[in-house]
């Protein structure tokens, strides 16, 4: 083994630390033909924790599915959160069994051919050697069997080790990109992940596919997939980085800019509890042009997203980040009181806000704005309710609402300190 990699020995016993490894290490004892391969296999090689497990038998991926998942789910019980999934996909039969705490992909070993530039694969029974061969990067195409009798026997595509070892992504084939161009996505999203150089004639593949124009022919679902899993990375901004990098953002469509400064203050304001996924995306549309240099229009966002299979919720959320938040900078600036920021922001979405102060003036009256109300101002609220000021005799209708939105502006100015009494004896003299 080269240096810098566990051994195959430390491998098999870290996949026994792994949700789903004793499992899967039980039923390679029983069964030959079961193989560890993929990223699990990468990022076990290279000390990290895989993010699932994938694994590829000779056939039967359906019935190991149903019997990891029967296992895995034995494990905690009926009615436990363990309960598991299970998937099966007739077509590439693949297998997917996922769970509350891990998730495991099953393959049957297969080979793939092409039909045209960009399209989905021919897929047909094949030998380990051609699975491997199949797959994006020579890093990702290792095998190790854990199935008996040849458990620990390690199968690799030419140069995966070494690679590896080396932290260098390497295409397996020169059509690779021009077969499969979601690999260019894939290549910019490991190399920001991993911190890995693309191997010299890798990168010049990918820039002549580019050039190429093999995007285009690619779906925009597929594309939309690939981009979503650029943006969950813990690194999302980073894989966005090396996505532009490589020059694949504009191709992907030319209404997707990415400011690196503004997205990069967006997600130091933004609160942990917003989505940064729907802030990165806003920034792109927000960044970007329509074909006549001027900026998108909100439908040409609308038909952007839907044509990359955004859900219906992610999408309007991210239209109305990125159309509101230019208009929120004035309204932060204007806003003298808490309680006028309150009125100016309580509607809007914490993406929207973060991304409103890391477009305002580092430092101005905005950005502070911003800031103040995502750290502690939108979480202020009242101790009393409508049933404290109908149980004082105010009569049920718009007026309860009135009197809480004044106490509530009390508050947030800070003329009452939180004491129910106080808030109440406000709530009571003031109609809003
Ligand atoms: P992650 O750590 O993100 O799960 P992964 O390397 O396991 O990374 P997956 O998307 O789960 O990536 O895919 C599993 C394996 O399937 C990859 O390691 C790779 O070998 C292969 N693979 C996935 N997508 C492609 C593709 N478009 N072309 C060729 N091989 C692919």
């Amino acid at each position: 083994m080269p240096d810098g990699l566990a051994t195959v020995a430390q491998v098999i016993e870290r996949l026994g630390d792994q949700p789903g490894g004793p499992e899967l290490l039980a039923l390679g004892a029983e069964r030959d033909e079961l193989m560890l391969i993929g990223g699990a296999v990468r990022d076990l090689l290279l000390g990290l924790c895989p993010r699932e497990l994938d694994v590829v038998v000779a056939d039967g991926a359906a019935d190991l599915a149903s019997e990891l998942a029967s296992r895995v789910g034995a494990l905690a019980g009926e009615g436990s959160v363990q309960r598991s999934q299970t998937a099966f996909h007739e077509r590439f039969h693949t297998a997917l069994v996922s769970w509350s705490d891990g998730q495991i992909d099953i393959a049957t070993r297969r080979s793939e051919s092409y039909a045209a530039p960009g399209a989905l694969p021919e897929v047909s029974v094949g030998t380990i050697e051609q699975d491997l061969r199949r797959r994006d990067f020579t890093v990702n195409a290792i095998a190790i069997e854990l199935g008996e009798p040849g458990r620990g026997t390690l199968h690799s595509a030419v140069h995966g080790l070494e690679d590896l070892a080396a932290k260098r992504l390497r295409v397996l084939h020169d059509t690779s990109f021009l077969d499969d161009p979601t690999r260019l996505l894939r290549l910019a999203r490991y190399r920001a992940r991993l911190g890995f150089e693309i191997e010299p004639h890798t990168a010049d593949l990918a820039r002549k596919a580019l050039h190429g124009g093999a995007l285009a022919t690619v779906s925009r679902s597929r594309l939309g997939a690939e981009l979503r899993l650029a943006l969950s990375e813990s690194e999302a901004l980073a894989a966005l980085v090396s996505v532009e990098r490589l020059g694949a953002l504009g191709a992907i469509h030319p209404g997707l800019r990415l400011d690196v400064a503004v997205a990069e203050r967006a997600l130091e304001l933004s609160p942990v509890d917003a989505h940064p996924e729907v802030l990165l995306m806003a920034s792109l549309l927000l960044g970007g042009e329509s074909g006549n240099g001027a900026p998108l229009a909100e439908g040409q966002m609308f038909a952007l997203l839907d044509s990359l299979e955004f859900t219906a919720p992610a999408r309007d959320r991210i239209i109305r980040s990125a159309v509101v938040a230019p208009s929120l900078v004035a309204r932060m600036q204007d806003a003298g009181r808490p309680s006028q920021l309150h009125g100016a922001l309580a509607s809007e979405a914490l993406e929207a806000v973060a991304l409103a102060g890391a477009l305002a003036a580092p430092d101005s009256a905005s950005e502070l704005a911003a800031r103040s109300w995502l750290g502690s101002l939108r979480n202020v609220h009242l101790a009393i309710g409508g049933e404290d000021l109908l149980a004082a005799g105010i009569p049920a209708g718009p007026e309860i609402g009135r009197r809480l939105g004044a106490a509530l502006a009390a508050k947030l100015d800070g003329e009452i300190h939180g004491a129910r009494e106080e808030e109440l004896a406000v709530a009571l003299e003031r109609q809003g």
